[in-house]
């Protein structure tokens, strides 16, 4: 406490506690140690509930954390030949590094799941995670009701695009997209780069109207500016297909073989264009 407190024994002992530390959370102290008298039962508190007891500086140069020493703090009960508890002693153990070092490896439990979800090129939500956040939106549908649209959408003649200008202008374009799908898309709205230059986005609670306004709206804002990058200048376009859940029998599965039927129709009808699934004439396959 010497060490600590910068109170040397002579000036602390027989003084009023509280008095000396005044950043103390009275009433709880004085609730726990009057719990400790009550009980005659030795008492504990973790950093993780209240990080300190006494502010006392933890002198290491660690920055991003609190500047105080964290602490875990015993309770316990003094008694006399009686066995009546007379004294109460406070023990408080420096646990900074054990404190940070938790603190730490939660941080960093928090990022690798945030990379894990997401795809690094073009910050979208990569495959698993969007299939799975999908599938639960499916899944929701089917159990409380509601409705959810898919579109799928792929780069036309991304090969050539690679083959002519580079990888390197391919990737570009490919972040280019995704954030001109941005500015369309509302916040419940679900992105995720599916493949190599195949996208998916589900719209919950969309009808299929809506879906093809929104699919239409994606293809202009993709493809009505060229892609500019370093000194090459590219018109490019994409076809795409949707679908929306039906009243019952929905399986996510089945709802993308839906889409991607109808993204083959878009490509065979010439491309740059977005298809319809529940428009698709009968004689065509439909699954
Ligand atoms: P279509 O209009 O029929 O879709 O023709 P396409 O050339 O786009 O289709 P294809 O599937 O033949 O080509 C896809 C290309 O996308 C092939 C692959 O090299 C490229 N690709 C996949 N992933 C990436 C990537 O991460 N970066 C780049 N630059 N290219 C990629
Ligand atoms: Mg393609
Ligand atoms: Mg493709």
């Amino acid at each position: 406490m010497e060490v600590h407190s910068d109170f040397s024994e002579n000036e602390i002992i027989g003084k009023n506690f509280f008095e000396c530390f005044k950043n103390i959370p009275q009433k709880w102290l004085e609730r726990k140690i009057n719990s400790v008298f009550l009980l005659n039962h030795e008492s504990y508190t973790s950093w993780e509930q209240r990080p300190y007891l006494l502010q006392f500086s933890h002198g290491r140069s660690v920055t991003g954390h609190l500047g105080f020493m964290y602490q875990n703090c015993n309770f316990t009960p003094i008694c006399n030949q009686d066995n009546e508890v007379e004294y109460v002693c406070i023990t408080i153990k420096d646990m900074t590094d054990i404190a940070i070092s938790t603190m730490q490896l939660k941080e960093a439990c928090t990022e690798l799941e945030r990379i894990s979800s997401i795809d690094g090129l073009t910050q979208l939500y990569n495959r698993a995670h969007w299939e799975k956040a999908f599938a639960n939106e499916v899944e929701r549908i089917d159990r409380y009701g509601g409705k959810v649209s898919l579109i799928i959408f792929d780069m036309d003649y991304f090969k050539s695009i690679n083959d002519n200008n580079g990888h390197l202008f391919g990737d570009q374009v490919l972040k280019e997209v995704a954030n001109r799908c941005k500015n369309v898309l509302r916040s419940v709205d679900v992105i995720g780069r599916y493949g190599g230059e195949e996208f998916v986005v589900f719209l919950p609670e969309t009808n299929i109207q809506e879906t093809a306004l929104v699919a239409e709206k994606l293809r202009k804002n993709i493809c009505d500016t060229p892609v500019y990058y370093e000194d090459i200048t590219l018109p490019i376009s994409i076809s795409a297909g949707f679908t929306t859940s039906a009243v019952e029998c929905n399986d996510f599965e089945k709802l993308l073989r839906q889409a991607d039927i109808a993204l083959y129709q878009a490509k065979a009808r010439g491309r740059n264009q977005c298809v319809n699934y529940l428009k698709l004439p009968v004689e065509e396959p439909k699954e």
